[in-house]
């Protein structure tokens, strides 16, 4: 018989576990007879907003639109530097661009893949120095897998060069930073409730956040058509809103943030305990954050001989990413690099491993998954 399918992640297990609830909610948005906006958008974004505890929470269509709108909130445009990773989901990247800003792409930190605050340091002096062609506005520090950048760092650098901060926040809802919640150290922090993130939405969703109010009515007018109180475009908009329907949804899913963050920890420490270390590398946890694995990264050197050897026992995997952004084609040989290169960012390519990681992941499935991992090793080493 063959065994179950242990899927990476696993939204539809998620939508069964809270299936009253979901549809419940979702009825009762369809009954408000309110389809764009309205109360139900409203209570969301108070409730996501008291959660981070920031004061302002503006729904948007996506998390790449709300990157976009943040950046072009702060005043990015054409001629603006934005430093972030190569090391990132693309639409970190693409979000720059659509909102104008010129992209510069800065290394990691080989141990937990977060932004290296060197190789930034490093490329704002660089810009400043010898692009007199743009100009640094904002740094976007991606809280990648679920961990914390190096912030006290980070907003150091960004402090004395002067420049925003908006943080990507889309895999990390409910991280910390020495304790403190991500999204409350920048400008703004933008969040993606993509299915599989770790606050879900049954669809496209995103939210931005802040604590200043002025950024925060920017940002909800830019949303819609750069709309003042009387309907009057003060500058050019997008239409990017959150759809009440996943607004209802993702009020279900954020009472339970905390409990599904709690499970997927539980999962990685059983990985922790589990997993052999001379055929991989287990993700590092700096002591600065409480990490939330949205996504669960091993490296490997023979990274897709076990990918496949899973997959004939019905374990899924993935590959986040399989080439970061300055490799891909829509990048390559004209996006700007900091000084140093990326070696850190490239040494991975090829070896990043994403195991099942979600919140109903049974204690059976993790010691399956290990199980097959370990065989795979037994037999490397006897080979
Ligand atoms: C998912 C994700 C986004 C954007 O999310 P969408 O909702 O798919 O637009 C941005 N940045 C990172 C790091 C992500 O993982």
């Amino acid at each position: 018989m063959a065994s179950p399918i242990i899927r990476v992640a696993d939204p539809a297990a998620g939508f069964r576990a809270r299936r009253v609830q979901i549809l419940d909610a979702v009825a009762r948005s369809f009954d408000s007879g309110c389809y764009i906006l309205g109360d139900t958008v409203e209570r969301f974004e108070k409730a996501f907003a008291g959660y981070i505890g920031v004061a302002h929470g503006i729904g948007c269509a996506n998390g790449t639109d709300a990157l976009e709108i943040a950046l072009r909130t702060l005043g990015v445009g054409p001629g603006m530097a934005v430093f972030t990773v190569s090391h990132t989901a693309v639409c970190t990247v693409a979000a720059i661009e659509r909102a104008g800003g010129v992209p510069v792409l800065v290394d990691i930190d080989p141990r937990t893949f977060t932004m290296s605050p060197a190789s930034l340091d490093e490329s704002i002096t660089w810009v400043k120095a010898s692009r007199q062609d743009i100009v640094p506005s904002v740094v976007l520090p991606v809280h990648l897998y679920g961990q914390a950048c190096d912030m006290g760092s980070i907003m150091d650098i960004a402090g004395r060069h002067g420049l925003a901060v908006v943080e990507d926040c889309a895999q990390a809802h409910g991280g910390r930073y020495e304790g403190k919640l991500l999204g409350t150290f920048g400008d703004m922090a933008a969040f993606s409730c993509y299915p599989t993130k770790n606050l879900g939405a049954l669809g496209d969703a995103g939210i931005i956040v802040t604590s200043d109010s002025r950024l925060a009515e920017r940002a909800r007018s830019l949303r819609q058509y750069g709309w003042n109180a009387s309907r009057i475009s003060d500058f050019p908009g997008v239409n990017s809103r959150l759809d009440p329907v996943q607004a209802a949804i993702l009020e279900v899913q954020l009472a339970e943030l905390d409990n599904d963050n709690r499970k997927r920890r539980d999962v990685a420490k059983l990985y922790e305990s589990l997993l052999p270390r001379d055929c991989l590398v287990v993700p590092q946890v700096a002591a600065w954050a409480e990490h939330v694995f949205h996504l669960y990264v091993v490296l490997c050197d023979e990274r897709d001989s076990l990918a496949a050897y899973l997959a004939e026992r019905n374990i899924g995997t993935g590959v986040h990413y399989s080439l970061p952004a300055h490799m891909q084609p829509a990048y390559a040989g004209r996006v700007a690099l900091a000084p140093g290169g990326l070696p850190a960012t490239e040494a991975i390519v090829g070896k990043n491993l994403s195991l099942p990681m979600h919140p109903h992941l049974s204690e059976e499935d993790v010691r399956c998954v290990c199980d097959a991992i370990l065989a795979w090793c037994g037999e490397r080493r006897s080979s």
